[in-house]
């Protein structure tokens, strides 16, 4: 290979770094190193749906990469309009069915475990993986022709030219980042900046589990998962999907509870759930496991539809949902940030991995595009931010509206519920990244334009 046009660090090996890392192939000039915290590249356990707007993105990484996340769905890419989420009001004997949300096309739904996978065996030649690799650190010389340092936690070191932060909410690169800024910035808006460094707690707190298909289909063989699509049971406060997925192996079920009072509060374990460590995940404090007593329990008066679901889980895992605040910049200098790490969100329009591909292939685009040199590179990354920050900003307004619209806590009527869902949802498969890609090649083509 001839001298490559720079040496690219993506730290984090999740959705997006991959993503980030299977994108840049295309460029044979860029070679690509992934640190990942993990022993190994694994997503745990649960479902994941990509709602079109992103599975265009994921086309674009080529057919052999589409057929294959097709193939592990079990069911074919559309783009006439579906049914796709069945709404009840289930927090009562007798629930009843709200509204269908219909979209533009599938959400493609999956294992998170079999996604990861077909991004892994996607990766090119040009791109060394490395594995127990915790980025602690890194410093960024001023002058562009001095690599930037990544300092890992076993004390080991690397180098290079440009470092994409795809390390999830709990950043390390996200915290170095801010207090780079810090040092350049204003000193009145000094702790604001350092104000984005840690997550805050939500009040939002996840329940996830995986049920044996089987197993329902044991007890009520025409349940209406079975009907394909996600059904949500909606209560005061609570509210939680289920859906089909491995080829309908598994029913992945995702509970919420709300807790508006304790939004930006300091997240407190409940003692009476053990702790979960996962292969060295970084959130392992905000993780529980839980029996199937303490799963079911704030879904208690549900529908007799909704327990027959509840039913079936044998255990399942608690997360409290942090959130990042929104960022003054997603980058500084030769560095970057994607996915979580740039806007962990609440998860209620199902939507943070599907941006973080995104991020990922319109960082690719900025790279990889001719004009981009070392020299260019913090200009190609102010595109970036540019383009995506409002844009992501913008949904994580409107996930945040979405789980309190469900869990009844704003004051939209029962009737208006499903229109105004819809239209705060539609943005996921009405619109398509291409225009701020098209945008990104003429401000990276047209160097007279100023990126502020
Ligand atoms: C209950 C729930 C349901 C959700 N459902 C959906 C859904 O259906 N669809 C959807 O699009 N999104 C969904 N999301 C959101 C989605 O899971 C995240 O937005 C997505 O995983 C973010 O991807 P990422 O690559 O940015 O970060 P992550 O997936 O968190 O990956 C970060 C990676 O970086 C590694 N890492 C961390 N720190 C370091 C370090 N210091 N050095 C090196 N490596 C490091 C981690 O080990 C990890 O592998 C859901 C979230 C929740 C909580």
């Amino acid at each position: 290979m001839s001298t490559p046009k720079f040496r690219i660090a993506i730290c984090g090996g999740g959705v997006g770094g991959l993503t980030l890392a299977v994108a840049l192939s295309q460029y044979p000039d860029i070679v690509v190193d992934v640190y990942e915290a993990a022993q190994s590249f694994c997503e745990v356990g649960a479902g994941l749906g990509i709602w079109p707007r992103s599975f265009k993105v994921l086309r674009k990484l080529g057919h052999d990469l589409e057929q294959q996340l097709i193939q592990r769905c079990g069911y074919e890419c559309t783009e006439e309009y579906v049914r796709c989420i069945n709404h009840r009001k289930s927090d009562q004997a007798a629930g009843f069915q709200l509204f269908d949300l219909v979209t533009k096309g599938n959400q493609m739904r999956f294992h998170r475990a079999d996604f990861h996978g077909v991004l892994l065996s996607h990766l090119s030649p040009s791109c060394t993986t490395h594995n127990a690799k915790r980025l602690q650190s890194y410093i960024q010389p001023r002058s562009r022709k001095s690599p930037i340092r990544l300092i890992f936690k076993d004390g080991s070191t690397a180098t290079c030219d440009v470092l994409i932060g795809a390390d999830g909410i709990k950043s390390a690169v996200r915290s170095c980042m801010m207090r780079e800024l810090a040092d350049v910035i204003d000193p009145r808006q000094k702790q604001s900046v350092l104000s984005c460094i840690n997550p805050v707690w939500s009040g939002v707190t996840a329940y996830r589990t995986l049920i044996p298909a089987e197993k329902l289909r044991a007890r009520c063989p025409n349940h209406r998962v079975f009907a394909g699509g996600i059904t949500q049971y909606l209560g005061k406060d609570a509210f939680f999907l289920g859906y089909p997925i491995s080829l309908g192996k598994y029913i992945n079920i995702a509970g919420f509870t709300l807790q508006p009072d304790l939004v930006s509060t300091a997240y407190e374990a409940d003692p009476r759930i053990s702790r979960r460590s996962f292969q060295g995940k970084a959130n392992n404090e905000w993780v529980g496991e839980l029996t199937a007593e303490q799963f079911v329990e704030p879904f208690e008066d549900f529908e007799e539809d909704a327990k027959l679901l509840l039913e079936c889980v044998e255990k399942g895992t608690l997360w409290a949902v942090h959130t990042v605040k929104t960022l003054p910049t997603t980058n500084f200098g030769r560095v970057a940030l994607l996915g979580d790490a740039a806007h962990a969100m609440l998860p209620f329009q199902g939507a943070g991995a599907g941006l973080s591909i995104e991020d990922a292939y319109l960082l690719a685009t900025v790279l990889g595009h001719k004009a981009t040199t070392l020299d260019t590179v913090p200009r190609a990354l102010a595109i970036y931010d540019k383009l995506r920050r409002p844009f992501t900003s913008d949904v994580a307004l409107r996930s945040r509206l979405n789980g309190q619209i469900c869990a009844f806590q704003t004051n939209v009527p029962l009737h208006k519920v499903g229109k105004t869902i819809t239209k705060n949802w539609e943005w996921a498969w009405l619109t398509e990244l291409d225009d701020a890609l098209k945008e990104a090649v003429r401000l990276m083509e047209d160097s007279s334009i100023r990126i502020s």
